[in-house]
């Protein structure tokens, strides 16, 4: 790891987000892990690739959505890409909202109603005997990279794992490297435990956080900053399994 943070060289890394929270809590991240080093743009601060096409997210897992986020916009932009796919699961749900948490209560992609129909579903159950509290559920994040090896992100990362054990095609587990197309393609997963409440508290994070609460802590998400956050979160796992990779 020393080597790695010695090498000081400014990688940019193309985010495939809109999302700003999510930028922050990579970012934040990053600048822990490799201090200086790198730099993120969502996609939105990057007019010379507009119009980014519109991903369509209809994979069933995480870990589909985030390799296709990932490969599409990166062809597109023909630069190395680093996605994120997340979601809520709640086991009382059936594992509900899931992949699609973004979209629970509509396409509108509003976090106030997707939370007002995740408390009306869990009321609703408990109300009629079929589920009691506490409602556990986790946060799950699966990061994804789509490398070119010759720019200068995809040159670097792949200079730090293991080449040679590339598979051709999509990787089937974590961790692993495949190759589509010349593009090279690897993921990683995360996940956080935790309860739904019904009553929300805190004003921090995003999404589900105010009715997340993190019993370790005995808080809700939501009630927590970027460091503290970070240092518990879904995406942080996911991201520390990459960091942890690189040799
Ligand atoms: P995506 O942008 O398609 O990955 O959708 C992610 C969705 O999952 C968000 O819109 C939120 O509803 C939810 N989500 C993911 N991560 C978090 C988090 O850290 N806090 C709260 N909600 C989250």
């Amino acid at each position: 790891m020393n080597e790695l943070l010695r090498e000081r060289c400014l990688v940019k890394l193309i985010i495939a987000t809109k999302n700003n929270n999510k930028v922050k809590e990579i970012d934040a991240f990053f600048d822990t892990v490799f201090p200086r080093s790198m730099s993120m743009s969502s996609l939105d601060n990057l007019p010379e690739f507009e119009p980014w096409p519109d991903v369509v997210e209809d994979c069933e897992t995480f870990e589909g959505n985030a390799i296709k986020k990932a490969f599409e916009l990166a062809l597109h932009a023909k630069r190395s890409v680093l996605s994120e796919d997340s979601g809520l699961v709640v086991d009382a749900l059936d594992g509900k909202p899931g992949v699609k948490s973004a979209r629970f209560a509509g396409p509108a992609k509003d976090h106030a109603a997707n939370n007002a129909r995740l408390v009306r579903e869990l009321g609703a159950l408990q109300e009629a005997g079929q589920a009691t509290p506490p409602f556990t559920a986790r946060y799950v994040a699966v990061a994804a990279l789509a490398l070119f090896p010759d720019d200068a992100v995809g040159e670097w990362f792949l200079s730090h794992v293991d080449r040679s054990k590339a598979v051709e095609g999509e990787p089937g587990e974590q961790g692993q490297l495949g190759v589509v197309d010349g593009v090279y393609l690897i993921y990683w997963r995360g996940e956080c435990e935790g309860e739904i409440l019904l009553e929300s508290q805190g004003d921090g994070g995003f999404g589900y956080d105010p009715h997340f609460y993190v019993p370790q802590l005995g808080k809700y998400m939501a009630e927590l900053g970027v460091e503290q956050k970070g240092e518990i979160s879904h995406r942080r796992h996911a991201l520390q399994r990459m960091v942890d990779q690189l040799k």
